[in-house]
C-alpha cells in the first residue's frame, strides 16, 4: 500500500493493514514521509479514529522510533505516573522520590507547561542549575544509584512523536483521544515500566472537560497501556479547582515539597497518596492500596521521601539549600489581591481561565520559545463551598514589583463567580478504571 493509499483507506474507513500502518510511521520516523502526507492522516484518524490492533501498532512504530532506557536485569521494579495535565498539579515533583523511597525504581519523562496547564519540568527548573535535560546515559546513572530521575524528552525518546505533536499542534489534530493516547504512551512504555498509573483530569481545567470524553481517553489509555505489556491503572480526577494553593513554578514545587515535609494542602496529599498507593501495588510493593498508602505516609513521616528529593536535585546539578530559602528561590515580589465584589459563597472556578491568566502574568508559555518567570504566580485563598465577605481576598497575585496586573486581575475576579448558594463541584477522586477483560 502506497501512503496515498493507506490515506485514502483510513479517509473513507476501511480497513488499513498493520504493516502498512508501521512502515507509515516508520518512515515518518526517518523523514521519508513529508508533514503534508502524515498530517494528511491524522486529520482522518480524528474523524474515523483507530481500532484497538491499528492503535497498537501505530504505538509501537511511534515507541520503536526511538530506543528505550536501559535498566539493570534484574534490577527494582519500575514504575511511572503520568497526568492528562491541569492547573495547580505539582504532583510528580511529591510523588516520584517518595515511591522510590518506598524500593521502586521510577523514571519519570516529564513534560513542559502546554497551553494554560504547568508542566513538572518548568516547576523543577525554578531550581537555579537544576538540569532536566539529562542525556539518556546519565540518566540511567542517576536511576542505579537513587532509584528516581527527572527528566524531558530527549533526541533519543520517541522521535516520531515529538515531530508529530509539532505537527498536530498546528494543523488542529491534538484533541484526537487515540492520537493522544499513543502519544502519551508512546514516551512513557520508553521507560521500559513494569506498571503505570494514569491520572486523568477532569474538569474546567483540563483538556477533557466533560467526564464521559475523559473517561473514554483513560480507558483507551489502560486498554493500550496492558496489550503493550505495562500493567496500568487510570484514575480520574477533579480539575474543576487548581490543585493545592498555589499556582505558579517555584511556588508550586515548594508546595510540593511541603508534602514530603508532612504538610502541604489536604488534596496534594490525598492524590499523591492515592497514586503513589496504585504504582506500589503494581509494583508488587504492598498487596493493597491501603497498605501502600500507609508505606507511602510512613515515608513522608520519617523523611525518607524527602531525603530522596534532596539527594535526586544534587544528582541532577541542583542545590537542595534553596529549597530552605523559599523568598531567595521566588525573587523579589510584590502581592496584589483580587476581592469578592460581595458577600455569598463562592461558587465554582474557571480553572482554564486560572491557568491562561497564569501564563499572562508570566508563568507559562503562548509560544514553545517564550521564557517564564520562575518566581510570579497565584495563591488561591477559598475554594468552592466557602463562604466570602465583601472584600475577602480569593486570589493574591504574586507579581514583579511594578509590574502591571491589571487585566490578570480582572480576569481572575470573574473566575471565582460568588453567588447566593452553593453548586455540585467534583469529588478529588472520580473514578477508577481498570483495564477491560473480555
Ligand atoms: N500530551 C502528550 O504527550 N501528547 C498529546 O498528544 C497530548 C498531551
Amino acid at each position: 500500500m502506497t501512503p496515498y493509499e493507506l490515506i485514502r483507506a483510513k479517509r473513507d474507513g476501511g480497513p488499513v493493514p498493520p504493516e502498512a500502518l508501521r512502515e507509515f510511521v516508520a518512515a515518518y520516523g526517518r523523514g521519508e514521509i513529508p508533514d503534508y502526507q502524515m498530517a494528511a492522516l491524522c486529520m482522518a484518524i480524528f474523524f474515523r479514529g483507530l481500532e484497538p490492533a491499528e492503535l497498537r501498532t501505530w504505538t509501537e512504530a511511534m515507541l520503536r522510533s526511538g530506543t528505550r532506557l536501559r535498566r539493570r536485569n534484574p534490577g527494582p521494579r519500575r514504575v511511572d505516573k503520568h497526568s492528562t495535565g491541569g492547573v495547580g498539579d505539582k504532583v510528580s515533583i511529591c510523588l516520584a522520590p517518595l515511591v522510590a523511597a518506598c524500593g521502586l525504581t521510577v523514571p519519570m519523562v516529564a513534560g513542559r507547561g502546554l497551553g494554560h496547564t504547568g508542566g513538572t519540568l518548568d516547576k523543577l527548573s525554578a531550581i537555579p542549575g537544576f538540569r532536566t535535560d539529562l542525556t539518556l546515559a546519565e540518566a540511567v546513572r542517576v536511576l542505579d544509584q537513587l532509584g528516581v530521575c527527572m527528566i524531558g524528552q530527549t533526541a533519543e525518546i520517541a522521535p516520531a512523536d515529538r515531530r508529530l505533536y509539532a505537527l498536530r499542534d498546528v494543523t488542529a489534530t491534538v484533541d484526537s483521544i487515540p492520537l493522544i493516547a499513543s502519544s502519551i504512551l508512546s514516551k512513557k512504555l520508553s521507560e521500559n515500566l513494569d506498571g503505570l498509573v494514569l491520572d486523568v483530569k477532569v474538569g474546567s481545567g483540563a483538556f477533557m472537560r466533560g467526564r464521559a470524553e475523559a473517561e473514554q481517553l483513560g480507558r483507551t489509555l489502560v486498554d493500550l497501556a496492558w496489550a503493550m505489556g505495562c500493567p496500568s491503572v487510570a484514575w480520574l480526577t477533579a480539575m474543576d479547582v487548581p490543585l493545592g494553593r498555589t499556582v505558579g513554578n517555584a511556588s508550586e514545587l515548594l508546595e510540593a515539597v511541603d508534602v514530603l515535609r508532612c504538610a502541604g494542602p489536604e488534596d496534594v496529599r490525598t492524590l499523591t497518596l492515592r497514586l503513589g498507593g496504585e504504582m506500589l501495588v503494581l509494583g508488587r510493593q504492598a498487596a493493597s492500596v491501603p497498605e501502600a498508602e500507609r508505606r507511602l505516609a510512613a515515608a513522608i513521616a520519617d523523611g525518607s521521601g524527602l531525603e530522596r528529593f534532596r539527594a535526586m536535585v544534587r544528582a541532577q546539578g541542583g542545590d537542595p539549600e534553596v529549597l530552605e530559602a523559599p523568598a531567595a528561590l521566588l525573587g523579589p515580589l510584590e502581592t496584589t489581591e483580587v476581592r469578592a465584589a460581595r458577600a455569598g459563597v463562592l461558587v465554582s472556578v474557571d480553572t482554564l481561565a486560572v491557568g491562561l491568566a497564569a501564563v499572562l502574568l508570566g508563568a507559562g508559555r503562548t509560544r514553545s520559545d517564550d521564557a517564564i518567570d520562575p518566581g510570579v504566580g497565584f495563591t488561591i485563598q477559598h475554594r468552592p463551598g466557602d463562604r466570602v465577605e465583601k472584600g475577602d481576598p480569593l486570589v493574591s497575585v504574586h507579581h514583579r514589583p511594578g509590574q502591571d496586573v491589571g487585566e490578570v486581575c480582572h480576569r481572575l475576579a470573574a473566575a471565582f463567580p460568588v453567588a447566593d448558594r452553593p453548586e455540585p463541584t467534583l469529588p478529588l477522586l472520580v473514578a477508577r478504571l481498570e483495564v477491560r477483560r473480555s
